[in-house]
């Protein structure tokens, strides 16, 4: 069997998709191999969304040149939000370059790469194309957790996101095709899917018969062997109360929710375009609390949006306190060639950025140790899904809320196993428990 080195930067859905393709691939007898240097073909999988990635990506193609120059039938391509946005620069700063696609030429890896063999040059494939529900997987892909696409494309136009120019306008894959999917990976020993969308909760909006996320999560849970549902990213704006109902009554939707607030200041927020000020965030939040006490929350904030003065900043840090986020992804703004907020005139310094990064990576730490805090002493429903980092001798797991925990199994529990556990120890990063008796068990809280 020919080699194929898959090298991915980004999200979940770029994991998901150098799946598929290792899958596609699969199918013309290509097996995954770890080591560049034996590989006939690498894929490298590329991100956009922020310079720092996309730095990266130039970088490792620089190594993979030598590569390259020792053995000349290598065939090097990029694929990705990257190859989308940046065809001609990727072809002309890193000749070594064979094959250039998007993400709407997965589906057609094979024959791209068959035909840069036969042709022996540069292909570049970024044209639109019809979406494809692909379900071709690698072997490795067979395991507790798994991701699935159920949508691509963004149309929100934040005014700082390149995704609407690499991932196109939104398109939905039909709920029978999701369900098929998932029935697949159950069958393949999964027991937990994330369901993944740029903006994931503006699903379904564009099929015949229109639908919805509440509708999916319906019949993705009565897929039966499957224990639970995650989904991700959702946009404030299409957060809807059908939506929270369904948050709340469907049995295997986990207590876990990622809702990007991006800023706390209304002027910011407008500037951003994001649809939602922070009084009409705040309502949400109260709502899914009120829907799901147990729910916990994460969050995505950018500093250093241009225009933003101290006082906005402190508006952040305001909401932050104010949520109680169990999680916090802070990002500083970085400039995006093409979006609306790169031409604005009052970008912010690189020294403030950071300052206000650092700032309020401590605000997190803080806010989201007191979370953790909360949970010690509590009975918690844990998915067992390998050894404990620190210590092989015991198992870790996720919670439904999506904390870390590592337990002593006491050779009773099974990697796969769906346990009790009381927390002993809620440190900031992971949970430590012991497995519960079943007594405490039964009156387990989320
Ligand atoms: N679609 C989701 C939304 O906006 O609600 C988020 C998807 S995006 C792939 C992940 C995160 O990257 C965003 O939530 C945002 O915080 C961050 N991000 C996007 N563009 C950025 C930029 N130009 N600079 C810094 N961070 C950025």
């Amino acid at each position: 069997m020919a080699k194929l080195h898959l090298i991915t930067y980004g999200c979940q859905m770029n994991e998901y998709d150098s799946e598929r393709v290792a899958g596609l691939l699969r199918e013309r007898q290509y097996e995954l191999t770890d080591d560049e240097t034996a590989a006939d073909v690498i894929l490298v999988n590329t991100c956009a969304i922020r310079e720092k990635a996309e730095d990266k990506v130039f970088s490792k193609l620089g190594e993979l040149k030598r590569l390259k120059a020792q053995r000349p039938g290598l065939v090097i391509g990029v694929m990705g939000c990257m190859a989308q946005l940046h065809q001609e620069t990727i072809v002309r700063r890193a000749p070594q370059v064979d094959l250039v696609f998007g993400s709407p030429a997965i589906a057609r890896v094979g024959e791209l790469v068959e035909r840069v063999q036969r042709e022996g040059r540069t292909l570049v494939e970024t044209r639109e194309a019809p979406l494809v529900k692909i379900t071709a997987k690698p072997a490795s892909a067979d395991r507790l957790k798994a991701f699935v696409t159920v949508m691509e494309g963004c149309e929100k136009h934040c005014t700082f996101c390149v995704v609407p120019r690499t991932r196109g306008r939104e398109r939905s894959h039909p709920p029978e095709a999701i369900v098929a999917e998932v029935e697949q990976l159950v069958a393949g020993g999964c027991r937990e899917v994330t369901l993944l969308g740029q903006t994931v909760n503006a699903y379904g909006r564009d099929l015949t018969p229109p639908t919805d996320l509440a509708e999916l999560f319906a019949r993705v849970n009565d897929v039966a062997g499957l224990s639970r549902i995650r989904f991700t990213t959702s946009n404030p704006y299409n957060l809807t109360p059908k939506l929270i109902a369904a948050m709340r009554d469907v049995p295997k939707v986990c207590e876990w929710f990622h809702l990007p607030l991006q800023s706390g200041s209304d002027r910011i927020l407008e500037r951003m375009n994001r649809g939602y000020t922070r009084a009409q965030y705040l309502d949400l939040i109260a709502a899914l609390r009120d829907a799901e006490p147990a729910l916990a929350l994460s969050t995505d904030i950018i500093v250093g949006f241009p225009g933003e003065t101290e006082a906005d900043f402190a508006e952040t840090v305001n909401m932050i306190e104010r949520v109680g986020y169990d999680n916090v992804f802070v990002f500083r703004y970085s400039r995006r060639p093409g979006t609306p907020a790169a031409a604005m005139s009052d970008q912010v310094a690189d020294e403030a950025k950071a300052d206000r990064n650092r700032r309020l990576l401590e605000v997190v730490e803080r806010v989201t140790g007191q979370r953790s805090a909360r949970l010690a002493g509590r009975t918690m429903e844990v998915l067992v899904d390998g050894l404990s980092r620190r210590n092989p001798g015991e198992l870790a797991g996720r919670t439904r809320c999506n904390r870390v925990v590592n337990f002593d199994g006491r050779g009773q529990v099974a990697v796969g196993d769906t346990v009790h556990v009381r927390v002993t120890d809620a440190l900031p990063h992971s949970l430590r428990g012991t497995l519960a008796t079943p007594e405490e068990a039964v009156c387990w809280s989320k």
